[in-house]
């Protein structure tokens, strides 16, 4: 699917600006960005601004990231061709469509709690033709057991702490990015070495919708 000129303009402008910016940096992450049209992952409401860098309205009270954040936090996955990743929070698809982009041969695993979300994530992946991932219905604090260990984690929403089970299915040497904290939140990077746990990278002043599920219901 092709982004037509006026996206196009608009996409080369966001580019520069996360270039400049310091939150794209590496040549496979901005091939993904360019591949992956934004613009098939929103509603038609917020279809002329999807080329901003800014998150944006979806449905039931969720958001599709800001460009910006969704490079840095694929960039610190530093994603191999082949990889097995999970992805906490599919939204509209729209990470997910570039994680699937990234793992080329490899398989993307995503789960959502909002049935709408997964079937607006399901239609919009359709459309572009991707068939390396598998969206779950469920809550993501769970992970999925049976298809671990995985070689990258991914959550999209802001966490107290990482939910143990995901620690658990983290393949050895896999890399896990999650938001942690309450108002704002630390974007931090983990790695598994030798069953242990250890943070790669932290860095504050990151707001994400909360990732919810049996303890944290929503009000
Ligand atoms: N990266 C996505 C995108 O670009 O569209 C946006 C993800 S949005 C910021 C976070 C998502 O996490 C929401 O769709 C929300 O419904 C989902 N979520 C929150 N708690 C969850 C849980 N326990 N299990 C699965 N999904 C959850």
């Amino acid at each position: 699917m092709k982004t037509n000129k006026n996206h196009q303009q608009k996409l080369e402008d966001l580019i520069i600006i996360m270039k400049k910016s310091g939150f794209l940096n590496d040549e496979k992450v901005e091939s993904a960005i360019r591949k992956i049209p934004r613009n098939e992952f929103v509603p038609m409401s917020v279809k002329e601004k999807a080329y901003e860098n800014a998150p944006l309205s979806i449905m039931k009270n969720q958001t599709i990231s800001q460009p910006s954040v969704v490079s840095r936090m694929t960039e610190w996955l530093d994603i191999r061709e082949g990889q097995k990743i999970l992805e906490v929070g599919t939204g509209s698809g729209w990470q997910t469509a570039i994680l699937s982009y990234l793992v080329g041969s490899g398989k993307v695993y995503s789960i959502e709690r909002h049935s709408e979300l997964v079937e607006f994530a399901k239609k919009n992946l359709d459309k572009l033709g991707i068939n390396n991932v598998k969206i779950i219905l469920g809550d993501g604090n769970l992970g999925i057991p049976e298809e671990s260990p995985f070689d990258r984690i991914i959550i999209t929403a802001a966490c107290k702490k990482v939910p143990e089970p995901l620690l658990e299915q983290l393949s050895e040497g896999g890399l896990l990015i999650a938001p942690i904290g309450k108002y704002p939140q630390s974007l931090i990077l983990l790695k598994k070495i030798s069953q242990e746990i250890i943070e790669v990278k932290n860095q504050p002043g990151y707001v994400f919708v909360p990732l919810l599920g049996k303890i944290d219901e929503e009000k």
